[in-house]
């Protein structure tokens, strides 16, 4: 299909492009008993299942390119070790971090301007607020910029939970955030704070448009030219109270009863791959959450 690329402006034939990188999902896949965990974007229709992601025509193939390394690093030097259980306890990075930040939270934030440009559902303060990230955002993915100001990237890590109150102890929260990819814009009101975050199997990258005024962000942030991430992270913001939203109302309308029931037939059939799995794993973790949750319910 040939038409105007979203990031360079000209008019090309267009790829298909994942807009969460396609690694994650493949990730996902491969360590999962179970396949149909749902990938949407929250605006799109819930009932169609993405079992590879969202794939948009977005990009020109140049533009596609300039991403793609970025894409290898992380995924070489952050995703694979992270999900390995083996995160460096000082994460040393250079400027393809917070490229690759940038690059897939821009793809959230471009197709959710259209979503509100056409639906609504947006202060037209915020979606100028939005557009103006966008446009800067585009400008430094471009190359013309080699930083952004005002914005902010970070990268959190939601490793094993120690802690939680019961509503989000309930929801398992494991299985949820490291089993699923996701990414989508937020914003909240009085006072404003604006942002894009995608959620890639457990690691949470987000880019803050606007902050809020009580946010604490600590250990978490991406430098333009590379630096270091020491663990352990903490963070308190709106963004992190959205994540749980999201969690609690993806799970509401969750996989039917007679899908659950097929699941269940699989897992009989192979209860080994159930075991060794990544899903497993997960579903462990958020046992042992809720009975320390149960012993000690504080
Ligand atoms: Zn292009």
């Amino acid at each position: 299909m040939m038409d105007k690329c979203a990031l360079c402006g000209q008019i090309k034939e267009l790829k298909l492009s994942h807009i969460i990188p396609k690694f994650v999902f493949d990730y996902i896949k491969r360590t999962g008993a179970i396949q149909n965990t749902r990938f949407r974007r929250p605006l799109d229709n819930p009932n169609i299942p993405y079992q590879d992601g969202d794939k948009q025509e977005l990009l020109c193939g140049e533009c596609e390119e300039l991403f793609c390394a970025k894409e290898k690093l992380f995924a070489e030097q952050v995703f694979i070790p992270f999900q390995n259980n083996a995160i460096v306890k000082n994460l040393q990075y250079g400027p393809w971090l917070h490229y690759f930040i940038t690059s897939v939270n821009w793809r959230n934030l471009y197709l959710d301007i259209l979503d509100f440009e056409r639906n609504g559902g947006i202060r037209p303060h915020a979606l100028d607020a939005l557009r103006d990230a966008e446009k800067k955002m585009r400008e430094y993915l471009i190359c013309r910029t080699e930083n952004i100001a005002g914005i902010e990237n970070h990268i959190f890590f939601a490793d094993a939970i120690k802690k939680a109150d019961s509503k989000i102890t309930e929801l398992g929260p494991h299985m949820f955030i490291r089993r699923s990819a996701f990414g989508y814009s937020y914003m909240c009101y009085n006072p404003d704070a604006y942002y894009v975050y995608s959620n890639l199997a457990g690691v949470i990258i987000a880019t803050i448009i606007k902050k809020h005024p009580q946010e604490v962000w600590s250990n978490t942030r991406v430098k333009p030219n590379g630096g270091i991430i020491t663990i352990p992270q903490s963070v308190k913001s709106p963004l992190i109270g959205e994540l749980f939203d999201f969690m609690r109302d993806s799970q509401e309308s969750t996989i039917s009863d007679s899908q659950q029931q097929k699941l269940v037939e699989r897992l009989k059939k192979d209860p080994q791959r159930l075991i060794n799995s990544e899903f497993y794993k997960c579903f462990m973790l958020d046992a042992e959450l809720k009975k320390r949750y149960i012993i000690n319910p504080d």
